[in-house]
């Protein structure tokens, strides 16, 4: 397979323990340096020029020496082959000291920051907020350090999606990401918050849009679709899990955990040792087959059909968050309601921003 993106899950571990993230279940698993340096390999011999490598958990920054190594090796490596490698980590942030901020910035790093665990702080005591606050400060100042944030949201904390956003915003932050929890139930009345917080997130991202042209919240998108969308891990992509399981994307691994055969059969690559294995290749083609098939026209909520849906090309439908929710229960290609509920409000609310935006344009 050619591969652009490579995703290091070094770690099971976190030092926080949010309770949406499906960690929770996780096994404790640190990645083998050596598996990681195979697969590193194995990546640079079966890429394109252009490569990224993701580093995730966990909490990445718990195995920041081997981060330093695989990038050392990468480096090295991909320069004798001539390739372009650039670098990712998702990270909450909490450990990044100088040390590691000159590293991050030395090797222009994008870094995704998680916020929630501040957010959840900043309303019940100060301190661990106070902290977030400074790093995100360190990171935005960093010249080469590429920077967005993510921030889920429960149907608690929906309330502070606007604030959250705000905040952000007023810090320098211009890449702001807005996750859902739908491993909970979402009532209506919290979905009405849902609306009213996103709809005053559109008044502001309108506002920036208007001195800026960017549009700074991932939810909103004025450029038109240019086709039905299909789950990334069809795409040019590998995960690899600490326990060196090969995915095409980190979400399917705790799908794993609930022990679904149908997903081992179906979506998973294999391990690390079967590299070597003369049908390794044939297997990818037969799972990437069956990754490419979830393209949202052959997904269906309790009473729709989404291929009949006027949001149909707009919509992009994760099988493995939304999966999580169901526990396993209902087909992969199912929607729960909540979750289209949810799209819907967002894809009405961009409809409004479109319009306002071809407003100012025509004005
Ligand atoms: S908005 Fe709902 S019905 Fe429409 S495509 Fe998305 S999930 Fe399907
Ligand atoms: S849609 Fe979900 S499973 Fe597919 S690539 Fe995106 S996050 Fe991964």
């Amino acid at each position: 397979m050619k591969l652009k993106n490579l995703t290091i899950l070094l770690t099971d571990n976190c030092n926080y323990k949010c309770s949406y993230c499906y960690q929770w279940s996780a096994s404790g698993h640190d990645l083998d340096p050596l598996i990681a340096k195979n697969a590193v390999e194995y990546v640079l011999n079966n890429s394109n020029q252009e490569l990224n490598i993701t580093f995730s958990g966990g909490e990445p920054l718990l195995k920041f020496n081997l981060i330093n190594k695989c990038v050392y090796y990468i480096k090295k490596k991909g320069e004798a082959q001539n390739k372009k490698v650039s670098f990712s980590i998702i990270t909450n942030g909490s450990l990044i000291n100088d040390e590691i901020l000159e590293f991050l910035n030395d090797n222009n790093f994008d870094v995704q920051f998680s916020f929630d665990v501040y957010l959840k702080d900043e309303i019940e005591g100060k301190e661990i907020f106070n902290n977030g606050k400074s790093i995100l400060g360190k990171l935005i100042k960093s010249k080469n350090i590429y920077l967005s944030t993510n921030t889920v949201f429960t149907p608690e904390k929906v309330d502070k999606i606007f604030y959250s956003v705000e905040f952000l915003y007023n810090e320098g932050v211009k890449d702001i990401g807005i996750g859902i929890d739908h491993t909970v139930f979402w009532n209506k009345n919290s979905l009405e918050i849902f609306r009213e917080q996103l709809s005053k997130v559109k008044e502001l991202v309108f506002l920036e849009y208007k001195t800026s042209r960017r549009v700074i919240v991932d939810l909103f998108d004025l450029n038109e679709p240019s086709g039905i969308n299909t789950c990334g891990a069809a795409g040019n992509r590998l995960t690899i899990t600490p326990d060196g399981g090969l995915w095409g994307c980190a979400s399917f691994q705790y799908l794993d955990w609930e022990n679904t055969t149908e997903l081992k059969k179906n979506y998973y690559y294999g391990h690390m040792n079967d590299l070597e294995n003369n049908n390794f290749e044939k297997r990818v083609q037969e799972v990437k087959g069956n990754y490419k098939e979830f393209k949202t026209d052959n997904f269906r909520t309790e009473n729709n059909k989404c291929f009949l849906c006027e949001y149909l090309p707009e919509c992009r439908i994760c099988p493995a968050q939304k999966y999580s929710f169901m526990k396993g229960k209902r087909s992969m290609f199912h929607v729960p309601e909540q979750v289209c509920r949810m799209n819907k409000i967002i894809f009405e609310l961009n409809k409004e921003l479109k319009k306002e935006v071809k407003k100012i344009k025509n004005s």
